[in-house]
């Protein structure tokens, strides 16, 4: 006999249903977690409008979620009935070479919560124990929800290995460049440099710890004046607009490094002049989620005040108005992060 629990399975793009569904049983090697909140994430609202991962629906998206565990798996061992926890979001299969070389992200098989199967905007959640990580008790879930998003940034900075005394561009000041910028200053960078369209962001950023928050049309002017003419060691495009390289690549100096980090569409493509990059020995990398150490990291900065959390909360919507939530997602820029509270 299965028990039920409620949830919102996106049945097609635009379309939630929030109801019953069966709850999850943890296999053996599992824990069922009752989840606390969920936070909405740039690639929920891509998959909602079926923009992304489309093929996977209908299925329960979210991801940047955080609960207790309800219930164990019988070969789980070490953990408690109650206890809080975060999850890694990414099950790779474990033996492939990727996962071998702890490359999980590029594992042929890799499931990840809430993108390719069921996820986190619902009551329960069974997740493979492994992937747990304890939380503090005394930090608050709306702190805890806000691990994953971190982390995606905390790879970024370190598959850039970016450190203390660079100059870096941040194009975009949504959630994500926020949480690079705040994650910039306490690596040390300077000048750090944000741009964006809308002026409210522009504003967040220099909360943020922006040193210099402009426009786009005022970008180029910016930079070069900041760095003596050469342009920044660093660009991050946490957009997601390809069209966006061009200028992003114009305010990079020489031997710079391009994070591309904004999910784009699956078809876009950037032109790079190639000989330009061999004589100025550019370098550009992606980097697609937090995993790993980039949870445990994340979660230790989250718990020891190292980021500024207040302008990613406050903004929470029960999971029966999970629709509304994302309805009305593009009509409230100055909500950092949406969170669904079940
Ligand atoms: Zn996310
Ligand atoms: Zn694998």
């Amino acid at each position: 006999m299965t028990t039920a629990m409620r949830a919102a399975v996106l049945e097609r793009p635009g379309k939630f249903k929030v109801g019953a569904v069966d709850r999850p049983q943890p296999r053996l090697d599992e824990a069922l977690i009752r989840i606390d909140r969920t936070g909405i994430c740039g690639t929920d609202i891509h998959i909602f409008h079926g923009r992304y991962a489309a093929e996977f629906l209908p299925m329960i998206p979210g991801h940047e979620f955080t609960g207790r565990i309800a219930e164990l798996g019988p070969h789980v061992k070490g953990w408690e009935i109650g206890q809080q926890v975060v999850v890694d979001m990414n099950i790779g299969c474990t033996t492939c070479y990727w996962c071998r070389r702890n490359e999980v992200l590029n594992c042929p098989d890799m499931q990840q919560m809430g993108i390719n199967i069921d996820g986190a905007f619902a009551e329960y959640i069974a997740v493979p124990a492994r992937l747990l990580i304890a939380a503090p008790e005394n930090t608050p879930s709306e702190i805890l929800a806000l691990t994953e998003p971190l982390a995606c940034v905390v790879r970024a900075a370190r598959k850039s290995r970016v450190t203390f005394g660079q100059s870096v561009t941040v194009i975009g000041a949504g959630p994500i460049g926020n949480l690079h910028v705040q994650l910039l200053r306490n690596i040390g960078v300077a000048p750090i440099i944000v741009t964006d369209i809308n002026q409210s962001r522009l504003l967040m950023a220099k909360e943020s710890g922006a040193d210099i928050a402009v426009p786009p049309h005022r970008l180029k002017e910016a930079v070069l004046t900041a760095t003596q003419g050469r342009g920044t060691d660093m660009v991050i495009e946490c957009v997601g607009d390809s069209t966006l390289y061009a200028e992003a690549l114009e305010v990079m100096r020489k031997g710079g490094h391009l994070a591309a980090f904004g999910l784009t569409g699956p078809d876009d493509e950037i032109d790079i002049n190639i000989v330009q990059m061999i004589l100025q020995e550019n370098s550009i990398k992606g980097s697609v989620a937090g995993i790993g150490e980039d949870m445990h990291d994340a979660l230790t900065l989250l718990t020891h005040h190292r980021i500024k959390t207040s302008p990613f909360t406050g903004a929470e919507f029960p999971l029966d108005d999970i629709q509304t939530a994302f309805d009305t997602f593009a009509d409230r820029p100055d909500d950092l992060k949406t969170q669904i509270v079940m």
